[in-house]
């Protein structure tokens, strides 16, 4: 269906937890979340449900998020009933892939079409510090794995943080040409308590292409990037700008966060709860809930910060 601005909306994302096994200083503090009551998050049929009236309502396209989506017990099967929803086309995931050397084959398997993993740096000093908890040689094993399931296509995610990854845009973007996947990077957003990044961190897409004079550009693909290549690269460099440059006239999403509620714009306080609703009652709050949808999400800078009210753990991304 359109929102009230003429917006065909046709992808859902979708959150199953809050909960990482990594900490990653721009997305969550550092003690973890505070565990919510089992029954304020959206069960497993719940979840279906939310799919199912979203199906109804034209969503194709679905990604499944987190938190990290991986630490949820029972996500290849999640994964597996969500792919079978009827109108559903394409299911996407993004994670740290830490734990895609047992997962990858499991959920290509389940009928997860694309892959986004998350990597910032490409320094094993540097990911740790970033990730608080993490190891590189994990993520990069969970890569490792993940191109050898036959995934429709592997995008690689990076947050561009000045002082700390823009040193390496050149050796991120060498992944295009060692690996078939697509490179994109992020700018850093200003969320509700990301961590305590000052002004010098907030850098502009357009620090990637001072960097690549190299970089040629290719039509878009219907996402969100602005699209680069390298030459002889298997894949694209992606350039992603929500805060110089947001795309809001573009966007065609809604969020599901994994306590249940809808929300129209990741930037926005505003939400809407599906806990505890049967399918007729999800049809129509999702219904409303994409008419509400505002026409953009308002200044973003790293004095006006983001009003989700909300680290991007608990809304997915
Ligand atoms: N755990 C999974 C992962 O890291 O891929 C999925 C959830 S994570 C919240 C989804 C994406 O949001 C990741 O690519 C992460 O880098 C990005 N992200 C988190 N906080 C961000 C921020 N403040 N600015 C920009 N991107 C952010
Ligand atoms: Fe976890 Fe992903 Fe957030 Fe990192 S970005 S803390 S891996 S949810």
């Amino acid at each position: 269906m359109h929102d009230k601005y003429g917006r065909e909306i046709t992808y859902l994302r979708l959150s199953v937890t809050e909960l990482c096994n990594l900490r990653c200083r721009y997305c969550m503090p550092e003690d973890g979340v505070c565990k919510k009551r089992h029954d304020e998050m959206l069960t497993r049929e719940e979840m279906i449900m939310a799919v199912r009236a979203a199906a109804a309502l034209g969503i194709r396209k679905l990604r499944i998020t987190g938190g990290e989506p991986l630490v949820k017990a029972g996500i290849v099967d999640l994964c597996r009933e969500a792919a079978a929803v009827e109108g559903i086309q394409e299911v996407c995931l993004t994670t740290n892939a830490t734990l895609l050397p047992k997962l990858a084959a499991p959920l290509r398997e389940a009928g997860v079409n694309r892959l986004n993993i998350s990597l910032d740096t490409l320094d094993a000093e540097k990911y740790r510090y970033i990730t608080r908890l993490g190891e590189l040689e994990e993520a990069m094993k969970g890569l490792e794995a993940a191109l050898s399931c036959g995934y429709e296509k592997i995008k690689i995610n990076t947050v561009l943080i000045g002082g700390f990854n823009d040193d390496e845009i050149p050796a991120l973007a060498e992944l295009t040409r060692r690996y078939p996947v697509d490179v994109r990077f992020i700018e850093l957003m200003p969320m509700y308590d990301s961590g305590d990044f000052g002004p010098e961190a907030f850098i502009p897409y357009t620090a990637v292409t001072e960097r690549l004079p190299e970089l040629s550009p290719v039509p878009a693909d219907g996402g969100v990037a602005k699209l680069y290549r390298l030459p002889g690269a298997q894949g694209n460099v992606g350039l992603i700008s929500p805060v110089s440059a947001h795309f809001c006239t573009e966007c065609n999403r809604i969020r599901l966060t994994a306590d249940g509620k809808l929300k129209p714009c990741l930037h926005s306080s505003d939400e809407i709860s599906l806990k505890g609703l049967d399918f007729d009652g999800m049809l129509e709050t999702m219904r409303s809930a994409i008419l509400a949808k505002p026409h953009w999400h308002g200044e973003l800078s790293y004095r006006e910060r983001s009003r989700a009210n909300r680290n991007m753990n608990q809304i997915g991304g």
